[in-house]
């Protein structure tokens, strides 16, 4: 039977075992590489993001590092780090501690190749504490940012990004109420039942009050939970009650360089309009977000007219007091001063 040699790992093996007659790579090593790659990508882009927020620490570079070498010593073995438990990485670091040499797959001048090295070479038991809490890390963040890219995606292909005709708004909620339905409906029963709390007989309940106490967890499960906005880079503050259904709070998110790409790339894509601003985006998507909070206060009103058999076309609505936007290259940061009432 006729042999070739494999690239990456120099051995010679039957030519049925090669991934196509040019590549001269082996199945074995390319699924290897997949894997490696796969995984690079992934750090890759949690190295980014350590580093647009200023956490690329020299303790973290190191970590990242031994988490780089976890990589190219277990994907040889077709083991992907990022996925698998900690028990199977115990399990194949006993292997290794058995070995005198260790293969390990190089990404080196562009291309794969295998190195062996003396078992020493690692540090075997760093290793095993290290990847648990990096692999938790690097999956968490790449998971935001997918979850970014998509939600600006659907959003710019439905609306545009437009705020005519409540168009942005329409879709937002849209978005809200069935993108994730079981985490929304949470939510809701979160709200509604918080507020029954807050009712008196004969009273519309204190719905300003209930926000004034739970805003917090409120707002970051509406933007973090359920909208994939980043709990690091949001804040509320300034809580105001006025009257039973008429509250005030202030807002603010620091949009990262990851996100406005995302953003930009979406209007590139879906906006015919050339003149749609990556700012004016920004701004309008944010402001939006909030009003999304409308969908569960008007049901909310309703309920309670209804309850007190007051016939009123009620529904809420959120005004803006005060905003602003500051913006550079690296990042986008907007606030509104926010009051909602009934209407
Ligand atoms: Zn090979």
């Amino acid at each position: 039977m006729e042999n070739f040699k494999c690239k990456v790992c120099d051995k010679d093996k039957p030519l049925e075992d090669s991934v196509s007659l040019e590549s001269q790579i082996c199945v074995t090593c390319f699924t290897s590489i997949q894997i490696h790659k796969r995984n690079l990508k992934k750090i890759e882009f949690y190295k980014d993001v350590l580093k647009e927020e200023n956490q690329h620490t020299p303790i973290r570079k190191n970590k990242i590092k031994i988490i780089e070498k976890m990589n190219d010593i277990f994907s040889f073995q077709r083991a992907d780090i990022l996925q698998i438990s900690q028990n199977d990485v115990n399990y194949y670091i006993e292997e290794f501690a058995k070995q005198k040499t260790i293969r390990s797959l190089r990404f080196w001048k562009g291309k794969y190749i295998v190195r062996e090295y003396e078992k020493d070479y690692f540090d075997l038991d760093r290793m095993k504490r290290t990847i648990g809490t990096y692999k938790r890390k690097i999956n968490a963040s790449n998971r935001t940012k997918i979850k970014f890219k998509r939600f600006v995606n659907i959003i710019g292909r439905e609306s545009q990004f437009k705020v005519l005709k409540n168009m942005l708004l329409t879709k937002l909620i849209e978005f809200v109420k069935t993108d994730d339905s079981e985490e929304f409906a949470k939510l809701k029963q979160f709200i509604f039942k918080g507020v029954e709390e807050y009712y008196e007989e004969g009273l519309i309940p204190n719905i300003s009050l209930f926000f004034h106490d739970n805003y917090e967890r409120l707002f970051s499960t509406l933007f973090t939970k359920i909208l994939p906005f980043d709990i690091r880079r949001i804040s509320f503050s300034y809580p105001r009650v006025n009257s039973r259904t008429d509250f005030g709070l202030t807002f603010f998110y620091r949009y990262n360089a990851i996100e406005l790409h995302a953003i930009e790339d979406a209007i590139k894509r879906h906006c015919n309009d050339k003149k749609t601003k990556l700012n004016q985006v920004c701004k309008f998507l944010f402001l939006n977000n909030i009003k999304t909070i409308t969908l569960i206060l008007d049901d909310l009103l309703l309920h309670y007219y209804k309850i007190l058999k007051i016939h009123s076309s009620v529904r809420s609505i959120v005004n803006v007091l005060n905003s602003n936007q500051k913006t550079t290259k690296r990042y986008n940061e907007v606030y509104y001063k926010i009051h909602m009432r009934e209407w």
